[in-house]
C-alpha cells in the first residue's frame, strides 16, 4: 500500500466518521425528535350531544396538524383538517357532533383523531399519532321520581327523603338543601334512595332538592317541597370575666398545648382562641367524622327509640343558643351551641339509647373527652365533657349501653352532659330525636310508607 491509497482511506474513514457523528447528533436533536404527539382524551366515553367534547393534544416540538375523522360503517370522512401555522406545543379543541349522522343501533359514534408535529423526522415528514375515540350517544336524562319524605322540616332540625332515580348509565345521586350536600344511600330494593337532609340555623334559604346524573352528564333535578317552620334560637348577651379567662381558659389553652400561654396579647384573645380557632377545628374533626357514613345497617331497616342520654338530666342550655360574649363592655367573641347540655349529679352513667358503632372516642378541645357513635342513614350521636370513656372506637353497642360518665373536661363549667344528634356531619337540634311522636310521623311512617308504595310498585 502506498502513501496516496493510505492517504484516501484517511479520508473514508474521515468521511463516514462525520456521517455517523452527523447522524448521532440528528438523531438526537429536537428538531428530528422522534416522540408522536399525545392526544389526550379517553378513548371510550359517553356523550349527550350537547356538550361540546373537550380534546387536548400535546407534543414536545410543536403541532404541524391534525384531522379529525368520522369513522362509519368502514368508511372514513374527513371532518376536519386544520393546520397550524404556529407550531404550539399545545392544541386544545372542542368536537362538536357531526350534522346529520344518523347512529347505529348501538348509538356509537366514532372518531380518530391524527395528529403530526413539526419534528423533521421521517424525511421531514414528522411523526403522526392516532387515536380511536368511541362516544356511547346517551341524550336521555335520568328518571328521578319522590316515593316519600317527612311532611315538615323545623330550621334546624331534620327531615328524610326516599326517591327513585333510574338511568341505564347512572353517574350520582345527591340530595341538597342550598348549600350542603347529602349523600343517599341505596333504599329497600334496585334504583331507590334514602336521604336524611338537614336545616341548618345559619341557613336562610333552605331549599331541598334531588338531582340525578348520568355518565354523558344528563342531570334531572326534583325539588322536595317540605313545610318549612321557622324557628327562633335565643341570643345571649354573656360578660367574660377574668377569673373565667385566668381558669378555665387558660388551663384549657395549656392542655390543648398548640400555644403557650405568653404568646397571647390579652385575655380576649386567649378567648377568641379557644371561642373561635379551637372550637373550628373540633367542628371540623366532628364534621369529618359524621361524614364517614358508614351504612351500618340496611337503610329500610332504620328504626330508633327516642334518645334519652342521661337520666333525671334537666336542661340546662338549649341547642341553637346564639352567645354573644362582650368583656369589658365590648364585643369579645360569639358561637353556637351546637348541642343539648344535660345535667343531673357528677360522674353520672351517660348512655346510649340505641344500637350503634363507636366512630370516635377521644380529647376533642373545648368539647373534652368526647364520644361519638354512628346509628345508619347517616345519623350520630355525640357526648362530651366525658369524665371517663367505657367504649373503644369500632366497638358495636347495643340498646342502652352505658359509654361513659359525666363530667367538666373542655370548655364546661360544671359537670354535665353536652349532646349532639349529627347528620351527615352537620350538627342538628336534638330534641326531634328525643320525641317519639316526631320521630316516627318524620321518620319512621316515612320509611314505611316507603316501602309499602315500593312493594306496589312490583319491583
Ligand atoms: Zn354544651
Amino acid at each position: 500500500m502506498n502513501s496516496s491509497s493510505k492517504f484516501s482511506s484517511f479520508l473514508y474513514l474521515l468521511f463516514f466518521g462525520a456521517l455517523i457523528l452527523g447522524a448521532f447528533l440528528l438523531y438526537n436533536s429536537k428538531a428530528f425528535e422522534q416522540n408522536p404527539p399525545v392526544i389526550d382524551s379517553p378513548s371510550e366515553l359517553f356523550w349527550n350531544l350537547k356538550d361540546p367534547l373537550k380534546i387536548r393534544i400535546v407534543d414536545d416540538s410543536g403541532l404541524r396538524n391534525y384531522r379529525i375523522y368520522l369513522l362509519k360503517d368502514g368508511t372514513k370522512t374527513l371532518l376536519e383538517n386544520m393546520t397550524l401555522e404556529k407550531h404550539l406545543p399545545e392544541v386544545s379543541f372542542e368536537l362538536h357532533p357531526p350534522k346529520n349522522v344518523m347512529f347505529n343501533r348501538e348509538r356509537l359514534l366514532e372518531f380518530e383523531i391524527e395528529a403530526t408535529d413539526s419534528s423533521n423526522w421521517s424525511f421531514f415528514a414528522g411523526n403522526t399519532a392516532k387515536k380511536k375515540i368511541t362516544a356511547v350517544i346517551d341524550t336521555k336524562r335520568p328518571m328521578l321520581q319522590l316515593v316519600a319524605h317527612s311532611y315538615k322540616i323545623t330550621k334546624g332540625g331534620t327531615a328524610l327523603v326516599v326517591f327513585k332515580a333510574e338511568d341505564e348509565f347512572l353517574d350520582r345521586v345527591e340530595v341538597s338543601n342550598g348549600s350542603e350536600s347529602f349523600k343517599p344511600q341505596p333504599f329497600y330494593k334496585k334504583g331507590y334512595y334514602a336521604s336524611l337532609i338537614t336545616w341548618p340555623i345559619t341557613n336562610n334559604d333552605f331549599n331541598a332538592k334531588i338531582t340525578a346524573i348520568d355518565m354523558a352528564g344528563n342531570m334531572a333535578i326534583t325539588n322536595v317541597n317540605l313545610f318549612k317552620v321557622q324557628k327562633n334560637y335565643r341570643q345571649s348577651n354573656l360578660q367574660l370575666k377574668d377569673d373565667f379567662i385566668d381558669g378555665k381558659i387558660s388551663s384549657l389553652i395549656e392542655e390543648i398545648g398548640e400555644r403557650p400561654l405568653v404568646s397571647f396579647k390579652s385575655k380576649v384573645e386567649m378567648f377568641k382562641y379557644i371561642n373561635e380557632e379551637i372550637r373550628l377545628s373540633n367542628e371540623s374533626v366532628i364534621s369529618k367524622v359524621g361524614q364517614a357514613n358508614l351504612a351500618i345497617l340496611p337503610a329500610h331497616e332504620f328504626s330508633l327509640i327516642p334518645f334519652y342520654p342521661l337520666r333525671n338530666g334537666a336542661a340546662v342550655a338549649s341547642f341553637g343558643d346564639h352567645r354573644i360574649f362582650n368583656y369589658a363592655g365590648q364585643f369579645a367573641s360569639e358561637s353556637y351551641h351546637m348541642g343539648l347540655d344535660l345535667a343531673s349529679v357528677q360522674n353520672a352513667p351517660i348512655v346510649s339509647t340505641n344500637a350503634g358503632r363507636i366512630v370516635f372516642t377521644g380529647f376533642l378541645g373545648i368539647y373534652g373527652n368526647v364520644v361519638m357513635v354512628d346509628h345508619g342513614l347517616g345519623l350520630m350521636t355525640l357526648y362530651a365533657h366525658m369524665s371517663e370513656i367505657h367504649v373503644q372506637k369500632g366497638d358495636t353497642i347495643a340498646q342502652n349501653s352505658v359509654i361513659g360518665k359525666t363530667g367538666m373536661t373542655g370548655l364546661a363549667l360544671g359537670d354535665h352532659l353536652h349532646f349532639g344528634i349529627i347528620v351527615q356531619g352537620q350538627e342538628v337540634s336534638c330534641v326531634e330525636w328525643m320525641d317519639a311522636k316526631w320521630i316516627k310521623e318524620s321518620i319512621t311512617d316515612v320509611i314505611k310508607s316507603a316501602r309499602t308504595l315500593i312493594d306496589s310498585q312490583g319491583n
